[in-house]
């Protein structure tokens, strides 16, 4: 049993923190420091050489031997090289030392790595540095140090550098804006709670399925008698071998500083979510991923194993993760939060007209930021937003921003309370606005909800984009702000032409309808279906444009990560094929074959016993039976064709597309058959875990 004195002492235990700095550290070192942390003042050897030494003294206290330079390259998972501290002597001897340069920069041999082209593998250097503004920890007997990863001639290869530059441009503009409305902030920094979805499956099944294991998700299987449908699992109370699991996750995480605080069943079967408590956007993805790392380790521990894919079964829920986002000052503001009256905040208001602009103007590229081969069987399937991106604000704020637009004065913001009905239950305030859980970019109060994520995809990239965009439209209301003789009254007029110009993004009613799907192309909304129809939008010259102005991207950098989005496409679906022919060649035919052989063998010894025994119905299935296979067998057929048939195009877009249309279209077709066979053939013969064991096996 935990008790909350041990929480307290266990939280942020393997840490190198603020607190741990300010009590390790000169006080000169630990103000450079804190002033680096602060304004983003960059770091002299002198300070790291300090710090390098202390972290080292702190580390090895912890058990720590080595150390490493922790990326995230364009994998999209981290990245790690360990080296020991030691130092030879002389004499046979070694001394356990960390410097100032060890700290700073890394050489890791980066020849393989996603670079998109971007770096030839004779051309394998690569440096990584130290981001001082996500702490550093130990794990497993390693000092741990969140770093950036760029090549030698300075192009990023990773996630984090982007993600920090498009921070520092919202900071940039935000700053122009604050300073207009007379705000002394030094700082303004997007925030984000990311909540993570996952399923858990019993790992002795896991393990018999070869699906599981190479693609992350059930490239076959019949429906089970019972899916979601009484949504019994919902919230519902957690099994304990679950809440096993999930006690030593939240241990393991909150040594590790992770602010992991929410945890319940989803709506699937075997489906559960964790949700930390917001915070910087840098911090939330180095946690983010910190939390998917520990959700698999730890699941190992309870015969589990976790399964982050976005769709590891079909028929019931695929996985999210909702990437809840705002912006705040070093001053403690949140400048989305509307506050008492928001008809009268203008501040809120003009920081809102920017999101609202940004979303209409760059939805493309929100939908690229979450286009993955495993997403594209979430979005737009009843389940999580369609593929439309558009906005949800609420009935209260779409009432004040119509009045607005319309020039009369909007009501008073009245705060009502909730009637239950029962004398006994307290009073409770009611919200200004319902959830709507369908839209894909919603206003949640003081934050938005970006519900398109898939749940194995980093954050990094999804608030790449959100930060850029948002900067972009910030940048364009400070050109015009600082230009204008009465601010005030400029203001004013540019949240009313925001408005107008841009109100079709937002729609409050239900994204999932077919109704939205006409109603957002009437409005001219892109409705980008998959993967391959979202990616090319990455490199129009708009967007093009866009990252550049921010010096978030360079045109080079887009084309190369272009390149390897689109690749992994390919490779995903390429390997998804592979296995899908090996398990029905190697083991569902073999099944199928003999059990077939099974009925027919019964079926002679019953026709030759001389007995009146009736036989047509089992004729009809051995019939049936021998159809399928038969079928089965064409289907893999058709498959080896297509895989083999899929050549590299110079074009890898081409390529992609022959996969989606080809590839993808035959794999559908061999597990329709295979699945219906699942349903005939006895169950011994089945040669893995059906869905039925997988769902309810924990
Ligand atoms: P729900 O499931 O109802 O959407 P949760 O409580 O599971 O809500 O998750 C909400 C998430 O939003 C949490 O991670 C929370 O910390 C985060 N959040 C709250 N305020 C902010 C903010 N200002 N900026 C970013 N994220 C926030
Ligand atoms: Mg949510």
């Amino acid at each position: 049993m935990q008790t909350s004195k041990k929480v307290i002492d266990l939280f942020g235990s393997s840490v190198f923190n603020e607190s741990v700095m300010r009590e390790r550290l000169p006080k000169e070192t630990f103000k450079a420091l804190k002033r680096t942390l602060t304004t983003g003042e960059p770091l002299t050897e002198g300070v790291a050489q300090v710090v390098a030494a202390a972290m080292k003294d702190w580390a090895m206290e912890k058990g720590a031997t080595h150390f490493t330079h922790w990326f995230q390259p364009m994998t999209g998972i981290t990245a790690e090289k360990h080296d020991a501290f030691i130092t030879p002597t002389g004499d046979g001897k070694v001394l356990m030392e960390f410097s100032g340069k060890e700290l700073i920069k890394g050489e890791p041999d980066a020849s393989s790595f996603p670079s998109g082209g971007l770096r030839a593998t004779f051309e394998a250097r690569g440096y990584t540095a130290w981001d001082p503004t996500s702490f550093a920890f130990v794990k497993d007997g390693t000092l741990y140090i969140p770093t950036a990863f760029c090549s030698y001639s300075g192009e990023v290869l990773d996630k984090k550098t982007p993600l920090l530059r498009s921070m520092e441009a919202v900071n940039r503009q935000a700053l122009r804006i604050l300073k207009l409305f007379g705000s002394d902030a030094q700082r303004v920094t997007t925030t984000v709670g990311p909540e993570q979805e996952y399923f858990l499956v019993d790992k002795a099944l896991f393990d018999k399925r070869k699906d599981l294991i190479f693609t992350g998700r059930t490239l076959f299987g019949a429906k089970p008698p019972k899916g979601q449908e009484l949504e019994d699992h919902y919230f519902g109370n957690i099994k304990e071998r679950v809440s096993a699991y999930m006690q030593e996750l939240d241990e393991e995480l909150w040594k590790l500083g992770v602010y992991d605080k929410t945890k319940h069943n989803e709506v699937a079967p075997a489906q559960h979510e964790l949700a930390p408590i917001f915070s910087t956007t840098n911090i939330a993805t180095d946690h983010n991923q910190l939390t998917m790392e520990m959700m698999k380790k730890v699941a190992k521990r309870h015969g589990l194993e976790c399964l982050l894919h976005e769709k590891p079964f079909a028929g019931v829920n695929g996985s999210g993760k909702h990437n809840n986002w705002s912006i705040s000052t070093d001053k403690g503001e949140n400048l989305l939060d509307p506050g008492k009256s928001p008809e009268s905040n203008t501040r809120f208001l003009l920081f809102l007209a920017a999101v609202i602009a940004a979303v209409d103007e760059y939805g493309d590229l929100m939908r690229v930021a979450v286009a993955t081969a495993g997403n594209d069987h979430r979005l737009g399937a009843n389940e999580a937003p369609p593929a439309i991106v558009s906005m949800f604000v609420g009935d209260r704020l779409e009432e004040i921003l119509d009045a607005i637009e319309h020039g009369h004065k909007a009501g008073k913001t009245v705060k009502s309370v909730l009637a239950t009905g029962v004398n006994s239950l307290p009073v409770l305030a009611k919200d200004n606005t319902d959830r709507n859980r369908t839209s894909p970019f919603a206003f949640t109060g003081n934050k938005f909800e970006f519900r398109m994520p898939g749940s194995s995809q980093s954050i990094a990239g999804i608030n790449i984009v959100l930060n850029t965009i948002v900067a972009e439209e910030l940048r364009k209301f400070a050109d015009r702000l600082e230009q204008a003789d009465d601010v005030k009254a400029e203001t004013d007029v540019l949240i009313h032409d925001t408005i107008r110009d841009h109100k079709r993004i937002i729609f409050n009613g239900n994204n999932y309808s077919q109704e939205w799907v006409y109603e957002a192309e009437k409005r001219g909304l892109p409705n980008l279906r998959s993967t391959v129809d979202a990616l090319p939008a990455f490199i129009a010259p708009k967007n093009v444009k866009l990252f550049e102005t921010h010096g978030v991207f360079s045109r080079t950098e887009l084309a190369s990560r272009y390149e390897i989005l689109v690749e992994d496409y390919s490779k995903i679906i390429n390997i998804e094929a592979l296995t899908m022919l090996e398990m029905a060649k190697r083991e569902i035919l073999p099944a199928c074959l003999a059990y077939t052989g099974k009925v027919f063998e019964g079926l002679k010894e019953k026709k030759t016993s001389g007995l009146p025994v009736k036989t047509e119905r089992e004729e009809a299935l051995a019939c049936k039976l021998t159809e399928l296979t038969d079928c089965l067998i064409d289907k893999i057929d058709r498959l080896d064709a297509a895989v083999i048939d899929a050549k590299s195009e110079d074009d890898c877009l081409e390529t992609a597309k022959y996969y989606k249309n080809i590839v993808f279209e035959a794999m559908g077709q061999l597990r329709a058959v295979a699945d219906e066979l699942e349903t005939m053939v006895g169950k011994d013969y089945w040669p893995f875990p059906t869905y039925s064991d997988l769902l309810f096996s924990v």
